[in-house]
């Protein structure tokens, strides 16, 4: 049985007595096994870039750029062969698996930019013959928790930004796919990082509590679901650390009377059910204002519902393939059980699906739920999978309403040709990423991501200027230089006893 381990100061290292099963959602098969560390793995990949950030973090930023540039490079000629690895374990296809590198590699090409970004600030005569100067610091050791739903474009959101700035950076990717992840490290060591500044520790809770706990490791990234960020992010701080931490999400498409309806189907079908919905992105929730919208859009929905194809991750026809374990499907199924119970009315059913062929695969059919209302647990609550509500709403106001008081804040959306409403709407939403006749509004890589509520735990998001603030710490230096001399401090007017100002 293939093992992966972990990859600690460049090499491949075995440690920790428990394993987990890696499955091939296609077939449901185990096909591999994944080491789960603990503290004592952790205490090396610590060792490791306890010896190797100073150098890094002293080498200058135009250099720790051409490692970026490098690690672009490699991964964009191997990235059909990296997709193929991720959509084995994932099991979502192709296209998307190359999607999901793409957007990593993104926030890489940010990364390539780190000399420029790093400058700092600088003011010259804030005083008489002061200058002030304040530039980012790396923080040191970073750790960065992962989700499985991303497992190319999270790590490298985190990776990039931190090693760019000169932190020495530790994985602990999801254990439900980690090969891609862990591939990571010998690409950063081709294109000539030092061991130690980016090792891959897997594990699972146990490994995350000995991150929580370790006294080196000064920041944690986490992107997963909300009740283990909001564990990690009160535990973390409670630790002294830095801590981002991105929850989970049920995000909204609201649907005004003058959308272009066709478009407005084109974008759901995509943003519903692609990955099969297993999206922090995703748009599960569709909210026509108007019970004429409503009609129209449901309408046009079935056909674009019933075309979807389903197939295995390496179908190149397939739309979306399996869920990544077949746990996940027993809880997205659970939630679809549990919509027909709330009165919900299931207009299309994707519980028990079979792929023929693929019998023992995780596969979910497409499913629409209408008339789901807002006390509903099945609509308070993220499914991830392929499962669009529809929920209706009378008018502008009820619709804002809804995503602006839901629990989670991490996207929301709305079509429309009315650029009233729709500056009205981004300036009203409670929700931190907007789009408007965007389906899915992930910022580039140059600005920042991060939802509101309970998406998102700590103020700072990943990537752009936020992430590189993250990673960093700002030194503010105010120098003077008198007329005298080096040694003259004190200037003419002697020793001051008040707090000094430049006025
Ligand atoms: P998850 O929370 O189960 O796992 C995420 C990470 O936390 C994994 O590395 C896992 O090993 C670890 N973990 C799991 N349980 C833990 C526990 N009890 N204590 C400590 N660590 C634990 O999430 P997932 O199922 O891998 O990913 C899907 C979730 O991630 C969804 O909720 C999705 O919305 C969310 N997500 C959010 C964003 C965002 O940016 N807001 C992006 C992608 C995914």
């Amino acid at each position: 049985m293939r093992i992966i381990d972990h990859h600690i100061g460049g090499t491949t290292v075995s440690s920790g007595n428990r394993t987990a099963d890696i499955f091939d959602p296609n077939t449901g098969q185990v096909q591999a096994q994944v080491r789960l560390g603990d503290a004592a793995t952790l205490e090396r990949a610590v060792a490791a870039a306890r010896a190797a950030q100073p150098g890094w973090a002293a080498t200058n930023p135009q250099r720790r750029a051409r490692v970026m540039f490098k690690f672009k490079e490699l991964v964009e000629a191997e990235i059909d062969a990296l997709a193929h690895v991720l959509s084995m374990e994932h099991g979502k296809v192709l296209a998307d698996s190359r999607g999901d590198i793409q957007r990593g590699l993104e926030v890489i090409e940010f990364c390539c930019g780190i000399p420029h970004v790093m400058k700092g600030e600088f003011t010259h005569g804030a005083g008489p013959g002061i200058d002030i100067w304040a530039f980012r610091q790396p923080i040191g050791i970073g750790a960065g928790i992962t989700p499985f739903n991303f497992p190319a474009m999270i790590p490298m959101w985190m990776a990039g930004v931190a090693i760019a700035t000169g932190n020495a950076f530790i994985l602990k990717p999801s254990e439900r796919d980690p090969t891609l992840p862990y591939m990571l490290g010998d690409l950063f060591r081709r294109a000539g990082l030092p061991d130690g500044v980016f090792s891959v520790v897997n594990g699972d809770k146990e490994m995350v509590d000995a991150i929580i706990a370790h006294p080196e490791i000064a920041a944690i990234s986490f992107v997963g679901s909300s009740d283990v960020a909001e564990y990690i992010h009160a535990n973390g701080c409670a630790n002294g650390k830095r801590v981002q931490a991105m929850g989970g999400a049920k995000n909204h498409a609201i649907v005004m009377p003058d959308a272009d309806l066709d478009a407005v189907v084109r974008d759901l079908a995509g943003a519903a059910f692609g990955s099969a919905g297993e999206r922090c992105m995703a748009l599960p929730v569709v909210v026509p204002v108007g019970d004429a919208t409503a009609q129209a859009l449901r309408t046009k929905l079935l056909p674009a519902i019933a075309a979807l194809r389903i197939g295995t991750s390496t179908d190149p026809q397939a739309d979306y393939g399996p869920v990544v374990t077949a746990a996940h499907k027993a809880k997205i199924e659970s939630y679809i059980d549990m919509g027909v119970a709330e009165g919900a009315e299931l207009v299309v059913d994707g519980r028990g699906y079979v792929l023929q062929g693929h019998e023992g695969g995780f596969f979910v059919g497409p499913t629409l739920f209408d008339h789901v209302t807002p006390d509903m647990r099945s609509y308070r609550e993220e499914i991830f999978g392929p499962v669009l509500q529809i929920v209706r709403a009378a008018d502008f106001e009820a619709a804002l309403k809804l995503p602006s008081e839901h629990q989670y804040g991490n996207g929301v959306t709305i079509f429309t040709r009315n650029g009233h409403a729709a500056r009205e709407f981004a300036a009203r939403v409670n929700v931190g990423m907007v789009g408007v006749n965007v389906p899915i509004p992930v910022p580039v890589a140059y600005h920042s991501f991060g939802g509101w509520k309970r998406s998102a735990f700590g103020d700072i998001g990943q990537h752009g200027m936020e992430g590189v603030q993250f990673w960093t710490k700002r030194k503010t230096v105010t120098g003077r230089w008198p007329d005298g001399g080096v040694g003259d401090t004190a200037g003419a007017s002697g020793s001051a006893f008040v707090i000094p100002t430049m006025g």
